[in-house]
C-alpha cells in the first residue's frame, strides 16, 4: 500500500499533464525550496532525521511520488508531514495536487539523488530501527530488526572504577548481570547526577549478558522508547512494538526522567514493565532522582519502580576522581604526573564526563606535540574548562546557606559556642569551604572566628566520616553543596 495524502483523488484530469512537463531540474529546484522551508519550519534535527531521507520520484498526472528508504520512515513522514508536503508542493506547482509516499525498493531509479541524497545511517537517530518489512534498502538505512540501541563496548565493568560513592550501585549492577531477575533486584533502579556512570553501568550489564549469550537484552533511552512508541502508533504497529518489547529477557531504560509529563508513554511503559516483571524478566532503569523524588511520574509507576533494588550513585569524592583519572591515564599510555591528576580532581568535581574530557584533551595535546604533560601545560591547554569550573563560591555564602539550612544564627559560625546544634553546622560549613573554595585551612579557620587550621582539618575529617556512616546526613550535605555550586 502506498501513501496517498490528498483526500480528493478524482478531481484532476491526469491526461492533461505528463511527467515530461516537469524536467528533473525544475522539480529539483522546487524541491530544494520546499526543503529549505521545511528545514526552517520543523527545525534542523527533525529535518535531518526524517525529511532529508526523502528523494524525488516521478510525477504522474497530478501526483508526485516521494521516496523513503524504509517503510518505517515512509509511515512516519506520512503521518507527520504528509499534509504539509502536499500543501507545499501545490504551492510550488499548482498542477501537483497529490503526494504519494513510497518505499524506495532496491534498484528503484531515484529522480534527483543530488538534491535529496539520503543521509548516512549515522544521521538517523536510534529511533530509526525498522519495524517494517524487507522493503528497506539496507545500503541507505541500516535495517535494524533489533529493538535496542547498540551497547558501547568501552562501557564495561572492568573499565568502571569503583569507590565509596558508587560501590553499591556497582555491586547491584554486577549482581543483575550475573543473575538477572533475582528476587529483590527487579527492577534495578540506578539514580544519580549527570555524568556519574549510570549509562556506563547499564551498558556494562548489557554487554556482560550479551557476551554470556544467555539472554536477549534491549537497552534504550526513555526518549527513544517514546519515539518508538509514537512511531508504532502512527504506523499502526503498536502490537508488534509491544510484542518486541515483551519478548526480551532484560529491558533497560535509561534516563527515565524524560517520561515526566509524557503521560501516554508512561502508561505504555507501565504496562510493559508489569508484563515483563510478571513474566520473570529483568528490568533496569536509570534516572536522575530516586523513584520517590520523581514527581511528575504517575504514582503507581513510582511505587513499582521502588519495589526492587534502588541504588544511588553519589557525587564523586576526591579519591574516586583520582582513581578514575589514574585508570584512564594508564589506559592511554601517556604518563601524566600525579600533581596534574590531583589538580584536575580538585578543579573538576561534579561530572566524570568532564573530568574525562579534560584528561583526553591533555593526552591528545601531549601526543600531538610530543611534549610531556606538566602542570603549566595543563593550565594552558585546559584554560577554558578550568575557567568554567572556577568556583566562585565564597565562605560567607557557605556560612549563610548552612546557617539557614539548620536554622542557626549566622554569628554562630564564628562564635565560641560548642553546643552540638551549632558546632555541627559550623563543621559542615568548614567542610564545604574546603571542598568548594580554594582557600587554605588557615584562611578558612580565620573566617570562622579565628579558629586554628587544625580545627578545620578536624571538621573536614569528622564530616567525611559522618557522611559515610549516615546517609541522611550525607544527602543534606550533598544538597547544600549542589545549591552552592549552582
Ligand atoms: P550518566 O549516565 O550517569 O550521566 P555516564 O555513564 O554517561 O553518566 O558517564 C559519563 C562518563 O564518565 C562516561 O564516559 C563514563 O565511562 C565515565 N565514568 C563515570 N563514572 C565512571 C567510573 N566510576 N569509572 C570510569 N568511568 C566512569
Ligand atoms: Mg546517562
Amino acid at each position: 500500500m502506498t501513501g496517498s495524502v490528498h483526500s480528493d483523488p478524482g478531481a484532476f484530469d491526469s491526461s492533461t499533464f505528463e511527467s515530461s512537463d516537469f524536467p528533473a531540474e525544475i522539480l529539483e529546484m522546487h524541491w530544494a525550496r520546499i526543503c529549505s522551508r521545511l528545514q526552517v519550519e520543523v527545525g534542523e534535527v527533525e529535518y535531518r532525521t526524517w525529511l532529508k531521507q526523502i528523494s524525488l520520484g516521478p510525477v504522474d498526472g497530478d501526483e508526485i511520488t516521494l521516496m523513503l528508504p524504509t517503510r518505517f520512515l515512509r509511515d512516519w513522514v506520512r503521518g507527520q508531514y504528509g499534509d504539509r508536503l502536499s500543501h507545499l508542493w501545490s504551492g510550488e506547482i499548482p498542477a501537483i495536487r497529490r503526494v504519494e509516499l513510497q518505499v524506495a525498493r532496491a534498484g528503484t531509479a531515484q529522480a534527483a539523488p543530488a538534491v535529496a541524497a539520503a543521509a548516512p545511517a549515522a544521521d538517523l537517530p536510534q529511533v530509526g530501527a525498522d519495524l517494517g518489512t524487507a522493503a528497506a534498502v539496507p545500503s541507505i538505512v541500516e535495517a535494524r530488526n533489533d529493538l535496542a540501541a547498540p551497547l558501547d563496548p568501552r562501557y564495561t565493568f572492568d573499565s568502571f572504577v569503583v569507590g565509596k560513592p558508587n560501590e553499591f550501585a556497582y555491586a547491584c549492577a554486577r549482581r543483575v548481570a550475573e543473575k538477572p531477575s533475582s528476587v529483590g533486584f527487579n527492577p534495578l533502579f540506578l539514580y544519580g547526577g549527570v555524568g556519574l556512570g549510570k549509562t556506563h553501568l547499564m551498558h556494562a550489564i548489557g554487554s556482560e549478558l550479551v557476551r554470556e549469550g544467555k539472554v536477549s537484552v534491549a537497552y534504550m533511552s526513555a526518549e527513544k522508547f517514546m519515539y518508538r512508541f509514537i512511531a508504532a502508533i502512527r504506523s499502526q504497529s503498536t502490537m508488534q512494538f509491544k510484542e518486541q518489547l515483551r519478548s526480551v529477557d532484560v529491558l533497560m531504560i535509561d534516563d527515565l526522567q524524560f517520561l515526566i509529563g509524557k503521560d501516554n508513554t508512561q502508561e505504555e511503559f507501565f504496562h510493559t514493565f508489569n508484563a515483563l516483571v510478571d513474566a520473570g524478566r529483568q528490568i533496569v532503569v536509570s534516572a536522575d532522582k530516586s523513584p520517590s523524588d520523581l514527581s511528575g511520574l504517575e504514582d503507581r509507576l513510582r511505587t513499582r519502580l521502588g519495589c526492587g533494588m534502588v541504588a544511588d550513585i553519589h557525587a564523586t569524592t576526591f579519591e574516586l576522581r583520582i582513581s578514575i583519572l589514574e585508570s584512564k591515564a594508564l589506559a592511554s599510555g601517556v604518563s601524566v604526573p600525579a600533581k596534574v591528576l590531583e589538580f584536575l580532581a580538585h578543579k573538576i568535581t561534579t561530572n566524570v564526563r568532564e573530568l574525562e574530557g579534560a584528561l583526553n584533551r591533555l593526552i591528545a595535546h601531549a601526543n600531538l606535540f610530543g611534549r610531556p604533560v606538566t602542570l603549566e601545560a595543563t593550565q594552558e591547554v585546559l584554560h577554558d574548562i578550568l575557567k568554567a569550573h572556577d568556583r566562585r563560591v565564597t565562605i560567607e555564602e557557605i556560612q549563610r546557606k548552612v546557617s539557614e539550612h539548620w536554622n542557626i544564627r549566622l554569628t554562630d559560625m564564628s562564635s565560641a559556642r560548642r553546643a552540638r546544634a551549632v558546632a555541627r553546622p559550623r563543621q559542615v560549613a568548614m567542610y564545604l569551604a574546603k571542598q568548594l573554595t580554594s582557600r587554605s585551612l588557615p584562611e578558612i579557620g580565620r573566617k570562622f572566628g579565628n579558629r586554628d587550621h587544625t580545627t578545620v582539618m578536624h571538621a573536614v575529617s569528622r564530616i567525611t566520616e559522618l557522611m559515610e556512616r549516615d546517609n541522611a546526613f550525607a544527602e543534606d550535605v550533598e544538597l547544600l553543596r549542589r545549591m552552592l555550586e549552582s
